[in-house]
């Protein structure tokens, strides 16, 4: 668990931290409220984002309620170890869309005495590991996972359903095309979808 009153802000001790969760969880709103109390404790807070990820604004990670902290958008995560110099905590947010050496950079970083944030989806709407965010929560110290409300039936929810249908992995410019479920929620609308990819295969034979 993680534990406030066990990470001194005023101290400069190297360590990884992963928030993830399914969309709606309010990661990004954790991430930013760890980043804001560094900076009450006079830290040097440094942002990172994929560039990839341009939903809301260009410079700013913006969680969902608009609560926004200045950011630097980068191609790969290489670019963290060439700009994060002198800086006492790194903020990462979306880290599912960074490449696999990810993981390594926030290694590098937290043995020199970094400490590293890093927010991201650990599924993608198929429910299977995204990006580098598994060996991120392998080699964190330590892993919150974060929940947002199944629109089905109010219990926790860890998936984020897709309600278009597209296969790609990565969709952006988005929020409206998913929702939140909780697991059971979650393989009822996989099986109802399913059967109406069925329903609809012999339609179309007999069209043909
Ligand atoms: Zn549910």
């Amino acid at each position: 668990m993680y534990q406030e009153d066990q990470h001194q802000e005023t101290t400069r001790r190297g360590r990884i931290e992963v928030i993830c969760g399914s969309m709606f969880s309010g990661k990004t709103e954790e991430l930013i409220r760890r980043l804001k109390r560094a900076r009450f404790a006079n830290q040097q807070v440094e942002i990172y984002k994929p560039a990839i990820d341009t939903r809301y604004s260009e410079e700013d990670v913006v969680s969902h309620d608009s609560n926004s902290i200045p950011s630097t958008p980068i191609d790969s995560s290489a670019s963290i170890l060439l700009l994060a110099s002198e800086v006492d905590v790194v903020g990462i947010d979306e880290a599912q869309f960074f490449d696999e050496d990810l993981p390594n950079v926030c290694n590098m970083l937290a043995n020199n005495g970094v400490r590293v944030i890093v927010a991201g989806l650990d599924m993608d709407f198929r429910g299977t590991p995204f990006g580098p965010m598994p060996a991120l929560c392998a080699i964190a110290d330590e892993v919150s996972k974060v929940h947002a409300v199944c629109v089905k039936c109010g219990r926790l929810a860890m998936y984020s359903h897709r309600l278009v249908p597209n296969e790609k992995q990565v969709l952006l410019g988005e929020t409206m095309e998913y929702e939140p479920l909780c697991r059971a929620c979650f393989l009822k609308a996989k099986k109802e979808k399913e059967q109406k990819t069925e329903e609809e295969a012999p339609a179309n034979d007999q069209n043909t």
